[in-house]
């Protein structure tokens, strides 16, 4: 390809003498400089090493025999090189990229928080969603004999006081979409845990001689129960447990073996324990609670009285463990009298 030519100066090799040239590309695709008519320097586009285009400050083209060729004529030298595809014209091309490496860079990051904020919940659900219903098993008897071996011991409640509970419980339980035969009510004394009540994945649900006393009457353990029962529905150890193994270890198990997966994490039973629900799932299980103990024509606020008698014992020396993994205790009666409250206004507006 010819071109037009570039006027310009030519520098010798290793010499600050200037001469006025020209340089053109010619019939072989080579730029090539004459001075007064005369070939001083040749050579293919594509071994010229040229400056940078920075405004109008004049380019400068370099011969591989050392020589150069300045020019201020841009345009002519982007025709030339832009053309032939040269390194500086990459290079070049990368610094136009720049503003656009920068929206790369927020795209990246905005992907991140996408990820964190709609991949992980989705890859929970079909982490919970493929789980085989042995995995809920063996995580919860696992837990169940790990408490039992070290923190919990036999329940010490009169045969007839269990009895009269676990009836109410399996009423309220039977309103529930497992069925009163999807949950098992384990009596234990609490030891360290203290007045507790905690639900296991499988439908095994442990309640503590010690909250039995404190809360006084079977309405508020049933509160309580009808609280745990909602946890069990909405799988909550599951998804908290999957949401803990992060992105890495939710694809490691949705595309391995999720039951041995989680079997590790979980062999000492112990890590159950340690996961507490978030605020979401506790505010959700309250809000189911209230609906089963209204379906189970019970007191839906009796959670509340309950909430009370653990706020006694948060000025204690031993504030129960419970408190701690119940937080805003006070909020949370408020809300369930409020949702009690309206779900009463609302069955009155049915009839
Ligand atoms: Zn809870």
């Amino acid at each position: 390809m010819a071109s037009d030519g570039l006027s310009g100066s030519w520098f010798p090799p290793g010499a600050s003498q200037r001469y006025v040239a020209e340089a053109a590309v010619d019939a072989h695709g080579a730029l090539t400089v004459t001075v007064e008519g005369e070939v001083v320097t040749s050579a293919f586009v594509e071994k010229l090493v040229v400056s940078e285009r920075v405004a109008s400050i004049p380019r400068r083209i370099t011969f591989p025999d050392g020589s150069l060729f300045e020019t201020s004529d841009n345009d002519g030298v982007d025709a030339i090189t832009g053309a032939h595809g040269t390194a500086a014209g990459i290079i070049d091309g990368l610094e136009r990229y720049r503003p656009r490496l920068f929206v790369f860079a927020g795209l990246v990051i905005a992907l991140c928080f996408l990820v964190y904020r709609f991949a992980v919940p989705a890859l929970v659900e079909v982490a919970v969603a493929v789980t085989p219903p042995i995995v809920p098993t063996v995580l919860s008897q696992s837990a169940l004999a790990s408490l039992d071996t070290t923190v919990m011991s036999p329940s010490e409640l009169p045969a007839d006081r269990q009895a009269a509970i676990i009836a109410a419980f399996k009423a309220i339980a039977a309103h529930s979409p497992r069925g009163a035969d999807g949950f098992v009510l384990n009596f234990r004394k609490g030891g360290p845990i203290g007045p507790n009540a905690f639900a296991l994945p499988d439908g095994n649900l442990v309640l503590t001689d010690e909250l039995v006393e404190l809360a006084a009457n079977d309405e508020a353990v049933l509160g309580v129960l009808g609280h745990e029962i909602a946890h069990v529905e909405g799988e909550h150890s599951l998804r908290q447990l999957y949401r803990a193994a992060g992105i890495t270890g939710l694809i490691m198990m949705i595309g391995g073996d999720i039951g041995a997966a989680a079997e590790d994490i979980l062999v000492q039973g112990s890590a159950l324990m340690a996961l507490s629900f978030s605020r979401k799932q506790e505010t959700e299980s309250d809000r189911r609670g209230v609906e089963l103990m209204l379906a189970a024509g019970r007191d839906p606020t009796a959670i509340v009285g309950f909430f009370e008698k653990l706020l006694n014992l948060s000025g204690t020396a031993q504030p129960p463990s419970m408190l701690s993994t119940h937080p805003d205790t006070q909020g949370r009666m408020d809300a369930v009298k409020a949702y009690a409250a309206e779900l009463k206004a609302r069955d009155g507006q049915g009839r």
